[in-house]
């Protein structure tokens, strides 16, 4: 069942050809044996995804006596980022502050998936506190990216993009906060989504920066993705910001009439030519199977990256402001002072001590109007821009990432090179619109991801466009060996 798709993952379970406890075996199994090398996941599951398998194998079997309808999702595998609450787990961040930290509810996203059949089979590793883009910063474990074990994965949802790259399991859940879901899909070779902002719920997921957050998914397929998006999607009264909007059958994949537009600013000095030439190749390929290539400018590119470093230190600063070991994170010893200071000190990696420094110094009365709220008003304009391009394209093509997965280590201690990894991810959380990052070939032996971008609610258009290009492509059943 490696590289399987969800859909026939689920065909196998219905027709009776296989049973969800073989798929849970089998699938814990394979992460035991494999996963040492890679360190995509922190945990698995084992009792309760043995359970919830028992439970859909018992739904097949009076299904098949009785009749009746089957879940879903009723026994596909699902691994999610460290991050999302799953009750009675472990939920860390990769945060050495919430090291205790065990959920005491289901995040609405866990809580949906199970009830669509999907079996939780574990918890895999990421940035610290899902900052950075590599996965390095996470203060449990390395993970490697199965291409080549000596690059990372891109982060910060790196052990989830694994997850799938590896063929441990079919989908698994990661967050967006500014390209983390669609960075390690590049790296690694998978689709990754990243929703419209209000599509999914934030509810149980650990905030990083509320106003970009998204929960996104890993899969092989856009349709795949799409799958799992209609079932975790929608409103949910625990999260003001999710909107009453049913996921669409996304329909007959084609490029025909399909405007695609392409923004001059998305092809910087300083990208990788073979970067550059992958992309170049999947445009002419779009252009024969019927897509109509639109040249395109959105002038205010450049100022997506630093404004993003001004709102997401600033939204992370304040949600960090709750663990301080009395509220939330674990206690450190000595007289109250002591004991903020040293929960603090001891418990935030520099990375995320760094974002905290930043966003307080940008918060603070002197700065606010200079940085914050300046910020904010290039949000807006950068905001306005899409919406003016979406007028006159269905969808905006460019690199996932301005390079392939680097080694591990070369950028830890060079944050801004770090930074420079989402130059073409970010525009999408600062403009709460849809993105998704599909594979389309490879460069110095590694892979490259393409990204669409839709407006925002038009998420299913990004979806249909990669699914199109996915069904006149074959990338995406290209696998690492490991
Ligand atoms: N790499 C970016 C950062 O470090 C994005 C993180 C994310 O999307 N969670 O902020």
């Amino acid at each position: 069942m490696t590289f399987s798709t969800i859909q026939s993952i689920i065909d196998e379970i219905k027709s009776g050809r296989t049973s969800a406890t073989a798929i849970v075996e089998a699938t814990l199994a394979d992460i035991k044996a494999r996963d040492g090398a890679l360190g995509a996941f922190l945990e698995t599951f084992d009792a309760d995804a043995l359970a919830q398998a028992a439970a859909i194998d018992a739904l097949v079997k009076n299904a098949k006596e009785n009749g009746g309808e089957l879940p879903p999702l009723a026994g596909v595998p699902v691994a999610i980022k460290d991050n999302m609450l799953y009750t009675g787990h472990k939920a860390t961040a990769c945060s050495k502050i919430l090291a205790e930290h065990t959920a005491t509810y289901n995040s609405t996203v866990v809580e949906r998936l199970i009830a669509a059949g999907a079996i939780i089979i574990g918890r895999t590793n990421m940035d610290d506190a899902a900052m950075g883009s590599s996965t390095e910063t996470s203060a449990w474990q390395k993970t490697y990216n199965p291409w080549n074990i000596t690059k990372i994965p891109g982060g910060s949802s790196g052990g989830s993009a694994v997850a799938v790259a590896a063929g441990f399991v079919p989908v698994a859940l990661g967050s967006d906060t500014g390209g983390s879901v669609r960075q390690p899909a590049a790296m690694c070779g998978v689709v990754g989504v990243k929703p419209s902002y209000g599509r999914v719920s934030r509810y149980g997921i650990i905030a990083l920066g509320s106003s970009l957050d998204q929960v996104g998914v890993f899969s092989h397929t856009a349709s795949d993705a799409a799958l799992i998006l209609s079932v975790i999607g929608g409103r949910d009264e625990h999260d003001a910001t999710s909107v009453e909007k049913a996921w669409g059958v996304i329909g007959e994949p084609s490029m025909n009439g399909l405007r695609v537009g392409v923004p001059k600013e998305y092809f910087v000095d300083g990208m990788d030519e073979e970067v550059r030439s992958r992309i170049s190749e999947a445009i002419e390929l779009m252009k024969q199977a019927g897509a109509e290539i639109v040249d395109l400018s959105l002038p205010l590119t450049p100022f997506a990256l630093p404004t993003y470093y001004i709102i997401q230190p600033a939204e992370a600063s304040s949600n960090l402001g709750r663990y301080d070991g009395m509220r939330y994170g674990t206690r450190a010893p000595g007289s109250l002072e002591e004991s903020y200071i040293n929960a603090r000190g001891q418990g935030f990696g520099p990375e995320v001590k760094r974002r905290i420094m930043l966003g307080t110094f940008i918060l603070s009365a002197g700065y606010y109007d200079s940085y914050y709220k300046k910020a904010l008003a290039v949000r807006t304009a950068i905001r306005a821009e899409f919406d003016d391009a979406f007028k006159h394209v269905d969808v905006i093509l460019s690199p996932t990432a301005p390079g392939v997965a680097w080694n591990m280590g070369e950028k830890m201690n060079d944050p801004v090179a770090m930074y420079l990894a989402d130059i073409f991810t970010v525009a999408a959380n600062i403009a709460g619109i849809a993105g998704i990052s599909i594979p389309c070939g490879f460069a110095h032996n590694l892979p490259v991801g393409l990204q669409f971008l839709a407006g925002s609610m038009q998420d299913e258009k990004a979806l249909q466009a990669a699914a199109a290009y996915q069904s006149i492509t074959s990338w995406h059943d290209q696998h690492p060996v490991v």
